[in-house]
């Protein structure tokens, strides 16, 4: 049994860490002294030593990312977090900033020296204002209490933090999009190469990185990397927060090693089923990550384990949904989402997300067709590697899973002329 871990979530409970007085009694800002004490280079190979790998999704390994920044440029080099949580299922950069936004502020000044950047910024979701407050707090107080701004506790280190609002689109949490919603242009994604580390914010090298992998570098700092390295596995190291939501008795964000296995993050550490209900699917790295089934509960939770699994970890966003759902409905809420944020660039996702969800509301309504099943498909097809970005992939995925787990029950809603399960009024009274 793998136990849960109090890394990130340490100062959760506290209640006060949010605080900069109470955050440093609890050992906060402690790594800036060993960073200080690093070259920036023995800095960069120590995070790539750690195998930390991005927590936003794509876990691509933090360290290689920042070697891959473009040096000699003559331009700046910036640091930007990507703060724009959005995924549905996901939310553990917000309980973070919320509760322990110092965390951040410390690993951006830390991951700032480590790659050159004397201006960083971070992007957030607009909507998350509680969170914005908070941060926007931490950081003014670290302004006045020197951690940030000019030669910082005397090393000679200077920096300058940016907190950026969004306009709440799931679009400019794509890295390029993101940069591009940052410069003031439009937040659509834009082709690679020339990728962000060789010319990325203002066209001057760039990296990206999410808040919980930021949050995670000064503790691989104060601790070292064979105490991260002992948590996870060999190509998955430390620990990682897990958001469970659905129809468990106990939704929230946990913190387990990577590689738990699901069965203990759902029927632990969320409390299991709710009364009288049985697991059906689950996602387990947000909407755009094939579902899984109950019998999946034994998967190692990490990026090699979900991945043979036929998904993928994405966000390690776990949406529990129960016999009592329907699948055809659940799939047309997400792909309600996805329909309404696709940024409109290129064509498979523009339209066959609209096509998706006209015919899953079709089905759902009663006036579906068998052929719906494979037409389904079809598009699915042609947007999955056919579109300009992730969010394209993404939006094929409860369907295609759907399809793979659950076909019948689509067929059902054609065999029925309806929906099997209790009626939805949002669908049923929905004018699309
Ligand atoms: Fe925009 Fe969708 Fe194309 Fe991405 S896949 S560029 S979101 S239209």
């Amino acid at each position: 049994m793998t136990s849960q871990v109090q890394v990130l979530t340490s100062r959760w409970q506290d209640g006060q860490a949010h605080q900069l007085d109470r955050y440093q009694e609890l050992d906060g800002y402690a790594s800036l002294e060993v960073a200080f004490a690093e070259s920036p280079a023995d800095l960069v190979q120590i995070v790539k030593d750690s195998g930390l790998r991005g927590r936003g999704g794509a876990g691509f390994p933090t360290g290689m990312k920042w070697g891959f920044l473009a040096k000699g440029t003559g331009k700046p080099t910036y640091l930007v977090v990507n703060a724009d949580e959005s995924e549905p299922g996901t939310f553990k950069d917000m309980e973070l900033l919320e509760r322990d936004p110092h965390a951040l502020v410390e690993g951006v000044i830390v991951s700032a020296y480590a790659i050159g950047c004397s201006t960083a910024f971070i992007y957030l979701r607009g909507e998350c204002g509680f969170a914005g407050r908070r941060l926007a707090a931490a950081i003014g107080d670290a302004y006045e209490r020197g951690l940030l701004g000019r030669d910082i506790k005397g090393s000679g280190f200077d920096l300058e933090v940016v907190l950026h609002r969004g306009a709440g689109a799931y679009i400019c949490g794509e890295e390029t999009a993101l940069l591009s919603s940052l410069e003031g242009e439009r937040g659509q994604p834009k082709l690679r190469p020339p990728f962000p580390a060789v010319e990325g914010l203002y066209r001057a090298p760039t990296t990206v990185n999410n808040v919980e992998t930021i949050a995670s570098v000064p503790w691989i700092l104060r601790k070292g990397v064979d105490w991260f390295r002992s948590m996870g596995s060999e190509r998955s190291p430390g620990p990682k927060l897990f958001s469970v939501s659905g129809d468990v008795r106990n939704p929230g964000n946990f913190e387990f090693p990577l590689g738990v296995p699901a069965r203990e993050v759902i029927m632990e550490a969320a409390g299991g089923m709710l009364e009288g209900k049985e697991l059906k699917a689950w996602t387990p790295g947000g909407s755009s990550t094939p579902m899984l089934t109950a019998d999946h509960l034994d998967v190692a939770m990490d990026f090699e384990g979900i991945q043979a699994a036929g998904s993928l970890l994405g966000t390690a966003a776990v949406i529990v949904m129960s016999t009592d759902v329907c699948i055809v409905r659940a799939c047309l809420n997400f792909t309600e989402f996805y329909a309404h944020e696709s940024c409109g660039k290129c064509t498979p996702c523009r339209e066959g997300t609209d096509w998706m969800r006209k015919i899953l509301t079709r089905l759902e309504r009663g006036q579906g067709r068998e052929e719906d099943l494979d037409t389904l498909q079809d598009i699915c097809d042609g947007i999955f590697g056919r579109s300009f970005c992730a969010l394209g992939d993404g939006a094929t995925s409860p369907i295609v899973s759907g399809l793979k787990y659950f076909r019948d029950e689509f067929s059902q809603h054609v065999r029925d002329h309806g929906c099997p399960f209790q009626a939805s009024p949002v669908v049923v009274g929905a004018d699309h």
